[in-house]
């Protein structure tokens, strides 16, 4: 089990290209210009000899403009969009696919990546905002058995320029405005920590695109580090832990990450992100039929749960082709919720979105792959 954790190598944020103009094919590194802090922006201006300032009309252009290219920065001169196209490149997540729900209007999108992955997003439509749901990583290494992300395994992790790209592809292609971001599409966000984070102080910067952290919410299948070292760092996002199980045998068959962190290590650490932000944590609970959703398990489940300030999603399974298991039928469902709030555990059933569109995680990157290798 400890090859499951072990760390992949993050994506080199630089890329190579023949240079421009060169026909000897020799290579130039760009950097992923969405990619930088504001201060790695600013040095890197200083160091072209620009002056400072340069830094917040470019950062605005990146993230509250939301610029797809350097000939859209107007305001530069066109000599310094050249040397800035020389050194940098810009993240651009192109549309392969969309498909939209007739249910609710649910967005499922599949972008490809420059070297040619596909990865999934969606975009959601509530009475309070706009909700988009993204990827953090090219398929998954966790191995939760009722999940398509995980099917083909980690493939990369994403940088911070592709999951900005995938928010601001949706905002620019809807022409709306976004007020929440869930981490709830493909990947493990605590297994590419680094750049997820970066992603997180870039989206909420306020010379940006200023998204309140509070819009956030970051899901987990559970690694007690990520958990302790996201709650030091003062970034107030909603954690979501997927339970899925009310004990340690019933999540292992569920999830083989259950067998590396027993709910003794994931459950306190959830409290220490508690503690530390002040944020309630919410707790997703996936209803498969004759698996984990009888009354006893919702008994165990409040039991387990009881004395936290927490939530509890409710989400029956979405099936998977390549997967047996089943959702929970509607009273089932309701049963389980009644016996959660007996017990004084808040509890909401999801309201599934865009069920007609392959809506569960990874699923309409599993059909592309399928028939497009
Ligand atoms: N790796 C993170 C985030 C991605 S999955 C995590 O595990 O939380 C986002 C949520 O969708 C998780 O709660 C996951 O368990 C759930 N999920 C994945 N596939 C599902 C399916 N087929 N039906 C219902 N929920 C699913």
């Amino acid at each position: 089990m400890d090859s499951l954790l072990q760390h992949s190598e993050g994506m080199n944020e630089e890329r190579k290209e023949s240079a421009q103009g060169e026909t000897s094919g020799k290579e130039v590194h760009k950097t992923d210009l969405r990619s930088l802090s504001f201060d790695e922006l600013e040095a890197a201006l200083v160091s072209m000899g620009e002056k400072p300032f340069r830094a917040r009309q470019i950062f605005s252009w990146l993230h509250a403009k939301q610029a797809a290219d350097f000939s859209e920065m107007t305001d530069l001169s066109k000599s310094l969009r050249e040397r800035l196209s020389r050194r940098f490149f810009l993240t651009v997540p192109q549309l392969v696919e969309v498909l939209i729900s007739n249910l609710d209007g649910t967005r499922k999108y599949l972008f490809g990546l420059a070297d040619g992955n596909v990865i999934e997003s969606v975009w959601m439509e509530y009475r309070h905002g706009n909700s988009v749901c993204i990827s953090t990583q090219v398929g998954c290494r966790m191995g939760c058995r009722f999940c398509a992300s995980t099917l083909g395994g980690l493939v990369r992790n994403l940088t911070p320029g592709e999951m900005l790209g995938q928010v601001y592809q949706m905002g620019r292609l809807m022409g709306k405005r976004i007020s929440n971001v869930v981490l709830m599409g493909s990947g493990e966000p605590f297994d590419n920590y680094e750049n997820v984070v970066r992603f997180i102080r870039l989206i909420t910067d306020e010379r940006g695109l200023g998204l309140s952290a509070r819009g956030i919410t970051l899901s987990t299948c559970g690694l007690p580090d990520g958990i302790r070292r996201l709650a030091k760092e003062g970034l107030p996002v909603t954690l979501a832990l997927s339970l899925h199980a009310p004990d340690d045998e019933k999540r292992r068959e569920l999830m083989p990450i259950a067998n590396k962190y027993s709910l003794k290590e994931v459950l306190p650490a959830c409290d220490f992100y508690f503690e530390q932000t002040g944020r309630r944590v919410s707790f997703e609970y996936s209803l498969v039929s004759g698996v984990n959703d009888r009354k006893e398990e919702a008994r165990a489940l409040a039991a387990l749960l009881s004395g936290r300030n927490c939530h509890v999603n409710l989400i029956p399974v979405n099936p998977v082709k390549e997967r047996k298991y089943v959702r929970s039928g509607a009273r089932t469902i309701d049963d389980f919720k009644n016996v959660l709030e007996k017990y004084e555990i808040n509890a909401t059933i999801r309201r599934e979105m865009g069920r007609d569109i392959n809506g569960a995680c990874g699923q309409l990157r599993q059909s592309y792959r399928e028939t497009h290798h």
